[in-house]
């Protein structure tokens, strides 16, 4: 812990605190007790503002309103990032100190503020952890409390109980002697009393008259010391646990027995007993007779409500082929902040890279922290990072239980060196000392929180943790975000370049310092080859009489799956209800004439008209009956579930066995990895699900991935449209061949000639790269530009719609930025609320006087909620 103590910046915490005083709604405080301290003449009156846990207060979340005023008793150090203890009405509360005060606010009487109580923890939140909690909230135009709320366990502070302990080397004998206060006696003497000398203060309030006293007196003489336990279960959970503490040699025993010992020997001398068991099937009656002759000790121990990974068997580093090697050579190399982009085809090795790389970082007491895009990708890569690293990795992301979540925050807070793995909101992890940041995938946009505020991208947090605690950021990917491409200075390379701008996204860390990196894995292990990619066009499918969703030559494929006993992957693109129209006949995709982009299709109700618009601008027409380009009259627009990709499967392959892995399947706990695990069991020949298939799957038996339509992917009604269909296109066709035998990949499309499809086809990162950045250069989008988009719902469609406007015409006098919309959002309606954005969009190096929020937010009635999403990534 203690490296993680140092001094806070408080003049920044001033400035960055005073964004959000105003809005803060003083709970009427209770006139306190006179203490000395306020009648001492010489101390200076200090104030803190306390974050305070206080139970009842959920309900008011929105409006920030847990930031309370108290006073500094005279001799009380009290910093930023302290626990402390506070009075709140009758009861005594844990809180986090925000901010130093020299004078308390302008509309509370001073004597009406009530006198912090005492420090519990000192540096509960360290002082770069504390900034990067800061800079979130300062560049992601979100509340301080709301973003230290997100970044803590819930209830953090609620579940946390104040107890006291003795400091027995301090004690001397007779020392009930010494003691003035009655109080202070019995405390000592109830303390004493017990083995641990350790109770709460909850107990011992109610064994001791005067507790406060008796308590400040042995605590001023340090005979004791308060701390606050976070969260212990009245039973902590305790497992019994099998240690070696003899070999064994010169004891006789059968040949069973020292067959045991072996057995947990090689796996480090000590092992849970239900493992124990399982590991080397025998039973406890026999252990107990080990235990008896004295070679081990089975005793019970508390266990950490920590995700628990099924036992694996120890794996071993592999030899690394060039490539891998040179990578880690370079990663070893840095000790400072500095960002890598991993930029490895699929199945090139990138995960025993990050292995190597994390393993001698363990050895020096450092930890490291491994962000993935999603829980379905989670089981295979910490089973891989657990077989590695044993039960110094843990799972940190929001399916966790709470005792879990607490738990794991505690085994963080302990500062032992560790991996922990997880979801974007463990950029938030405390880890200290940490040695090394991973962004597995950084392209995948699940990093991107759209709500609740903030709305951060784990990825921009990342960066800014690891210049924080001066340690590499690693980004690894096949298909890196044209962001990180640009970041690493690869753009223009390999080709015609033009004059790029690097841009600089962020508000805080100019980078022109940092030191940049690109790593390149451009083989798959042992040489395989990456899988060949067939386009099939599905209009000449049509054309030739074929109706079915199913190409001919997927068709055979799956046939061929059967007959040959290999498995497949069939990925469907669905995204919501939206969606865009095209002509079956010649794909002639609808676009708007403004923008660039493809409409989207609207349909409310039944007799509605059917409309077609534009998220950007909101320009809208009716739907066509007929192609503008051919006349076709298959004009239609898409849209193809799961559900209705499997009904079709089992009517057409009824043999074919089929796992559904999509959001409605693997909604319990532990689905993904049940689902997985039989599919890899070979349970199953094909695996059909969504998004959730492209991520990190490695299995070496699947032969065949069909994607069933990927123009859903290829004309979103967003200028990312082309960016996300390629890394979703070519992260799925990796899943093939990934084993000894060749893969295949088949694509149906009805745009075969787009630059995406081409590009997928020769896995060609580089000049799809080259021409992605070209057309974002000419339109100023990301990373070229930056965008802030503003959401604004309602259940009232009229109201939504008025402040939009509004608010656009408020905006639109301000010449630094370009203002696109309002227009309504592609799902117009969600949960009855009515939406509408804004999207503001302006040059990234230069930073624009940006409009003053609170302004923007008064022009919104309090029927119109308003988001502001820095950096959005989802614009529909
Ligand atoms: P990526 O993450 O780049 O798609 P993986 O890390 O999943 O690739 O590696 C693909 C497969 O190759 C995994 O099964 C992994 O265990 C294996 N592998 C990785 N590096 C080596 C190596 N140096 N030698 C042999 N096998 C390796
Ligand atoms: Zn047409
Ligand atoms: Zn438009």
């Amino acid at each position: 812990m203690t490296s993680y103590v140092r001094e806070i910046n408080i003049e920044l915490i001033i400035k960055l605190a005073s964004m959000y005083i105003n809005d803060i709604n003083l709970s009427p405080l209770v006139v306190s007790e006179p203490s000395e301290s306020y009648k001492s003449g010489e101390t200076v009156n200090r104030w803190v503002e306390v974050l305070v846990d206080c139970p009842g207060a959920s309900t008011e979340l929105e409006k920030g309103e847990k930031l309370y005023t108290y006073r500094l008793p005279a001799k009380l150090e009290v910093k930023p990032g302290d626990i402390l203890s506070v009075p709140f009405g009758l009861q005594r509360l844990g809180g986090v100190a925000i901010r130093i005060l020299a004078k308390p606010p302008a509309d509370l009487a001073a004597e009406k503020i009530k006198e912090v109580e005492d420090v519990i923890q000192r540096d509960f939140i360290g002082d770069s952890y504390f900034t990067l909690l800061e800079r979130v909230s300062q560049y992601y135009y979100t509340q301080l409390i709301q973003v230290i709320r997100m970044a803590l366990p819930p209830g953090l502070l609620r579940r946390s109980q104040h107890r006291i302990r003795l400091k027995r080397e301090n004690i001397p004998n007779g020392a009930v002697e010494f003691l003035g206060l009655k109080a202070a006696r019995q405390i000592l003497q109830i303390l004493q009393s017990q083995v641990d000398g350790d109770y709460s203060f909850k107990f011992l309030k109610r064994q001791v008259q005067g507790f406060d006293y008796g308590k400040k007196q042995l605590l001023e003489r340090n005979w004791a010391e308060s701390y606050v336990e976070l969260l212990r279960y009245s039973q902590p959970q305790t497992k019994p646990v099998v240690t070696l503490v003899a070999d064994g040699s010169y004891i006789d025993l059968n040949k069973r027995q020292r067959e045991i010992l072996k057995v947990l020997r090689d796996c480090g001398g000590e092992l849970w007993l239900n493992e124990f068991l399982q590991i080397c099937k025998t039973t406890t009656p026999t252990l107990k007779g080990l235990e008896q002759k004295g070679c081990i000790v089975i005793e019970e121990r508390e266990v950490l409500r920590r995700e628990q990974g099924p036992v694996l068997a120890k794996d071993q580093p592999k030899s690394l082929n060039t490539a891998q090697a040179s990578a880690l050579a370079t990663i070893q190399t840095l000790d400072e902040f500095a960002q890598v982009l991993l930029h490895g085809v699929t199945g090139s090795g990138k995960t025993e890279v990050y292995l190597q790389a994390i393993a001698p970082l363990l050895n020096q007491g450092k930890s490291a922290l491994v962000l993935v895009p999603e829980i379905g990708l989670t089981p295979q890569l910490t089973d891989r990072f657990r077989a590695r690293f044993g039960n110094k990795v843990s799972v940190y992301h929001s399916a966790l239980s709470d005792g879990e979540r607490y738990d794991t925050w505690r085994q963080m807070l302990t500062g032992e060196p560790q991996v922990v793995i997880g979801t974007r909101s463990a950029v938030f992890a405390p880890l200290p000392n940490l040695g090394l940041i991973i962004l597995d995938e950084e392209h995948d946009s699940s990093f991107k929180q759209d709500s609740p505020i903030p709305t951060y991208h784990a990825r921009t947090v990342a960066l800014w943790r690891a210049e924080l605690e001066n340690c590499p950021l690693v980004l690894g990917s096949a298909t890196p975000s044209l962001e990180t491409w640009v970041s690493v200075g690869r753009q223009g390379s390999g080709g015609a370049g033009g004059e790029f701008v690097t841009p600089n996204s962020s508000l805080f860390t100019p980078h022109s310092s940092l030191s940049t990196h690109y790593l390149s894995l451009p083989e798959r292990i042992n040489s395989r080859p990456l899988p060949p990619v067939e386009i099939v066009d599905m209009r000449q499918e049509l054309q030739q009489g074929n109706r079915s969703i199913f190409s001919r030559s997927l068709q055979a494929a799956l046939q061929e799956l059967q007959e040959r006993k290999q498995q497949g992957i069939l990925f469907i693109h669905r995204r919501g209800h939206s969606t865009f129209v095209s002509c079956r006949s010649c794909g002639y995709v609808l676009e708007c004439p403004h923008c660039d982009v493809s409409l989207a299709y609207h349909h409310t109700e039944e007799k509605a008209p059917e409309l077609l618009r534009c998220h950007y601008c909101n320009y809208a027409r009716s739907h066509p009956k007929f192609c503008p380009d051919c006349s076709s009259p298959y004009l239609k627009f898409f849209g193809s579930g799961t559900q209705r990709v499997t009904q079709e499967l089992a009517r057409q392959f009824p043999e074919l066995r089929l796992i559904r892995f999509d959001s409605d399947t693997t909604r319990n706990k532990g689905s993904h990895r049940t689902l997985l695990t039989q599919f890899a069991n070979g349970e199953a020949d094909l695996l059909v699900g969504t998004q959730m298939l492209t991520k990190g799957l490695d299995l070496p038996q699947v032969t065949l991935v069909g994607v069933v339509a990927a123009d859903g992917l290829l004309n979103l009604s967003d200028y990312r449209a082309s960016e996300r269909a390629f890394q979703t296109l070519t992260q799925v066709a990796g899943r093939a061949g990934r084993g000894e035998d060749p893969g295949r990949v088949i694509v149906q499309t009805y745009t075969t000639e787009h630059q995406v499809i081409a590009a997928v086809r020769s896995h060609d990162y580089q000049s799809f790269s080259q021409a992605e950045l070209e057309q974002r250069q000419a339109l100023n989008y990301p990373p070229y530009g930056r965008l802030i988009l503003l959401r604004l719902s309602s259940l009232d469609p009229i109201q939504v719609q008025n402040t939009a406007q509004v608010i656009a015409t408020a905006l639109s006098t301000e010449e630094e930025f370009e203002i696109l919309g309002p227009a309504p959002a592609s799902i117009l309606r969600v949960a009855n609320r009515y939406r509408w954005q804004i999207l503001i969009k302006f040059a990234p190096d230069a930073l624009p006087r940006l409009p003053d929020w609170e302004e923007v937010r008064s022009l919104c009635p309090s029927s119109v909620s308003l988001t502001i999403d820095v950096d959005p990534l989802n614009i529909m």
